[in-house]
């Protein structure tokens, strides 16, 4: 049973690096230059996706108005809708505000000039793939095998080798690296030298081709750690990257890109969507480009798992996150539903909003 479930999730990924890399390589051929990543962030906030993001769009034009106006408003559709929802209730505008002091330990693990230094839209932290995958307790970074991986802060190696069968995290280094043994491949983690309110902060490498640390290293940030590979539960070549923070385990992750500072002139937002005060799971978050309204992407919110579960941050209790976002104003709208606001992301920043009630 295991095995099996272990070879759909292998299927998975593998199909997901596809979509990845399809995604990519159609950027590519439609910029018709070599698009560094930065840039590509860029068409992602301006342009209409590719076909693997990008649900139906509505058919109707959307217009905002202030909530003075009470005036019905459509809802993008949803994703895997085969209509666009209308919704009759109004529509409430919050406006976001500036995250004052992000917790910006960490660069990106692949050096700046690799193909792709911003992570997976398809299958972002705390999501599922629209429910076809294992909750996601990481980023992908996806990149051609032998990518250099880097270390994302100063630190100590604490894991270096291959989880096939060995169970090598967990504060008496015997717990497993991720859900279960197997999982990663060769994995390697850093202790970063930096803790976060008392708490240890640790870097997890997954699925790598080679390592070139070994326990007890002690890296500065932008020192070799190996290279991009597809050992463990992967079939496509990417590098699973995690922030956990107080002990390192599978049930310790936070959203990287809380952690991360946004591709340089870019900016993320962060948001908590809840009803009654308490997290809705599995939402879908529509983004839009405001004036004119241009529709992006959508995401899911974070999906419960049972165990472990993922994590929000202390602070801000997020449900999801859009990174690396051209600087302007957008729309956020929960799918099917009245809740909407309008967010200025800011180059460096992260910008936070709430929704629901
Ligand atoms: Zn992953």
């Amino acid at each position: 049973m295991v095995s099996n479930q272990r070879t759909i999730l292998q299927i998975i990924l593998a199909i997901s690096a596809c979509i990845a890399f399809g995604c990519i390589c159609g950027a590519f051929a439609i910029a018709g230059l070599a698009v560094q990543s930065g840039t590509f962030a860029a068409m992602l906030a301006t342009a209409t996706p590719t076909a693997t993001i990008t649900p139906p769009r509505p058919q109707a034009t959307i217009t905002l108005r202030p909530v003075a106006t009470r005036t019905p408003t459509p809802e993008p559709a949803p994703v895997n809708s085969p209509a666009p929802a209308i919704t009759r209730t109004p529509i409430v505008i919050r406006s976001g505000r500036i995250v004052a002091n992000p917790h910006f330990l960490v660069t990106r693990p692949v050096a700046p000039n690799a193909p792709t230094i911003h992570p997976a839209l398809t299958y972002l932290y705390g999501t599922t793939a629209r429910g076809d995958y294992d909750v996601h307790h990481g980023e992908e970074f996806v990149n051609p095998t032998g990518t250099p991986l880097y270390a994302v802060a100063d630190g100590t190696i604490i894991v270096a080798g291959d989880d096939t069968t060995a169970r090598m995290c967990g504060d008496d280094g015997r717990r497993a690296c991720g859900r279960d043994i197997n999982f990663y491949g060769n994995v390697v983690v850093i202790q970063l030298a930096q803790a976060f309110n008392n708490q240890r902060v640790f870097a997890l490498y997954g699925h790598l081709n080679r390592i070139g640390v070994k326990v007890g290293d002690v890296v500065k940030q932008g020192d070799a750690l190996g290279e991009i590979g597809m050992t463990g539960i992967a079939v496509g070549p990417h590098v699973h990257f995690e922030i956990r923070l107080g002990i390192n385990d599978y049930a310790h992750t936070r959203n990287p890109i809380l952690w991360m500072p946004p591709i340089p002139g870019r900016g993320a937002i962060v948001g908590r969507f809840s009803e009654k005060g308490v997290l809705v799971r599995g939402a879908i978050i529509a983004l839009w480009r405001a004036d004119p309204e241009n529709f992006i992407y959508s995401i899911e919110t974070y999906s419960r798992d049972d165990y472990p579960p993922v994590n929000s941050d202390d602070e801000l209790q997020e449900n999801f996150a859009f990174p690396d976002l051209a600087p302007g104003e957008y729309i956020v709208r929960v799918s099917g539903q009245q809740y909407a606001a309008r967010v200025v992301v800011e180059p460096g920043k992260l910008t936070f909003i709430e929704l629901g009630q």
